[in-house]
């Protein structure tokens, strides 16, 4: 099952609330998922992973790469292009407090 985003229970343990293959797969409208139904009954567990990088980088993230990628200085693979265009998105929203954790606040 491909889990897409997990929150873990106190002090760090296993027992945590999980979005995955249930929740994306998903034929009823019911869910109790920690996406609080926005990556519900996608289909697949791929659709959801592709909404979820959208939400994440922005619609137009595949070309952002892409440019990104044709003007740097040195040779950018496709994962170190977008993990750039994650980390200058994610950033305004780390410093207002608005999602924890992936990064060290500055
Ligand atoms: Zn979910």
């Amino acid at each position: 099952m491909a889990t897409i985003m997990s929150q873990h229970g106190a002090g760090g343990g296993v027992k945590g609330r999980h979005c995955n293959a249930t929740c994306h797969g998903a034929k009823k409208p019911w869910c109790a998922c920690i996406c609080g139904g926005r990556y519900h009954g996608k289909g697949s567990s791929e659709a959801a992973q592709q909404q979820l990088t959208k939400d994440w980088l922005g619609d137009d993230w595949e070309q952002q790469v892409e440019t990104r990628r044709g003007v740097s200085a040195r040779t950018l693979t496709r994962a170190e292009a977008a993990y750039e265009l994650f980390q200058e998105r994610t950033a305004p929203l780390l410093r207002a407090g608005g999602i924890r954790g992936g990064a060290e606040r500055p």
